[in-house]
């Protein structure tokens, strides 16, 4: 009986699974998973960035609009495969441990779209089209301090504050820099910076390849309740914070439950264009939800600040801590009777309202009366 009961869920429930079709699609296709592999990259603020063209027109990133949607601000942005975030966070470690900011001028591309001002259509076997490539200069300070902008000649000889990048980039496992890659004349590609992962093309290119770049291809914004999973590049279902009803809020935006509508994030908890769960905590730094550290983890409150304290479910600021409490506006936290109106504080205690708080030569101070 034991065993029986033991095994006989898990086979049900695995046999139930393999009777059931895949649910089809309106076609007659399966349904597959939504791809949203294709997304911007914003985890770099201060040392990644697009090119934004400048005032004059003369500088700024030519493609990056033209394949990614501008930001709130009508902005530039730049897009790639989320699977080339880790390596983009590595060369912004790079950037930031170097004081320079690498300013991109073209990362995906669409297959076939000409690079503006080369005339020349690229096969679709770049990397660029799999969204595992950027084209950037690089800003940096010179010996008076002044900013300055490294292109092509100058990435080819770089000055110190580049050629440390540089060399940081080289250390990077897999990365391809510095004019390792080629360009369509033979040429080394200087501004170009990518992973490898089209090695093999065009002949024979690997399937890591070819699965990545028909993942974002194929990407999209998700279905009605279901966000990016930015791990894997998949629309999955909504954090529950975000479910309402049958439909999933979008970013920025929470369920508000009495209503059950989807209704604008919060101010303490919109976070770089979305809203960050009540387990979250927004980094500034990068504008990204992240889980808050266990102890600031506080009931309905959320995730406390950092100079804040959870108290019975609540962020309590550290001058109203009071033991396992939090005391209110206009309280004090006494030793013997814990929170206490302010007024009727009386050294380690509490008086009842009315009453006298006195001194004693025998018991010190104490309550008389009330
Ligand atoms: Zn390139």
């Amino acid at each position: 009986m034991l065993g029986g009961g033991l095994a006989g869920r898990p086979v049900g429930r695995a046999a139930a699974w393999q009777e059931q079709p895949p649910e089809a699609a309106p076609g007659g296709q399966p349904a597959l998973p939504q791809s949203c592999a294709l997304q911007p990259y914003t985890g770099c603020p201060n040392n990644l960035r697009v090119n934004q063209p400048s005032a004059d027109g003369a500088s700024g990133c030519q493609t990056c609009a033209q394949s990614c949607p501008a930001d709130a601000n009508g902005q530039a942005q730049m897009c790639a495969d989320v699977a080339f975030f880790a390596a983009l966070d590595a060369i912004c470690a790079c950037a930031a441990a170097n004081s320079v900011v690498v300013l991109v001028e073209s990362a995906y591309r669409q297959a076939g779209q000409q690079v503006p001002g080369s005339g020349f259509v690229p096969a679709g076997t770049s990397n660029h089209h799999a969204g595992h490539a950027i084209d950037a200069f690089v800003e940096y300070a010179d010996a008076s301090g002044q900013t300055q902008v490294c292109r092509t000649p100058c990435l080819a000889n770089p000055p110190a504050p580049v050629a440390s990048f540089n060399q940081c980039l080289q250390l990077i496992a897999g990365l391809r820099c510095c004019g390792a890659v080629a360009d369509s004349t033979g040429s080394p590609d200087w501004p170009h910076i990518d992973d490898g992962l089209n090695q093999g093309c065009p002949t024979s290119c690997p399937p890591g390849f070819l699965d990545r770049r028909s993942a974002v291809q194929q990407s999209g914004p998700c279905p009605a309740g279901q966000v990016c999973d930015l791990g894997t590049g998949i629309c999955a279902p909504g954090p529950a914070e975000r479910v309402c009803g049958m439909t999933c809020c979008p970013p920025g935006q929470t369920c508000e439950v009495a209503s059950g509508a989807c209704v604008p994030c919060p101010t303490e908890r919109a976070c770089g264009g979305a809203c960050c769960a009540a387990s979250e905590a927004c980094n500034r730094g990068t504008g990204q939800c992240e889980p808050c550290p266990a102890a600031q983890v506080c009931g309905a409150d959320g995730c406390c600040a950092e100079d804040q304290t959870c108290r019975s479910g609540m962020c309590c600021p550290p001058q109203r801590v009071c033991g396992a409490r939090c005391c209110l506006e206009g309280e004090s936290c006494t030793t013997l009777m814990g929170c206490c109106p302010t007024a009727q504080v009386c050294e380690h205690t509490c008086c009842a309202p009315g009453a006298q708080c006195v001194f004693d030569d025998r018991f010190g101070w104490g309550c008389r009366g009330g």
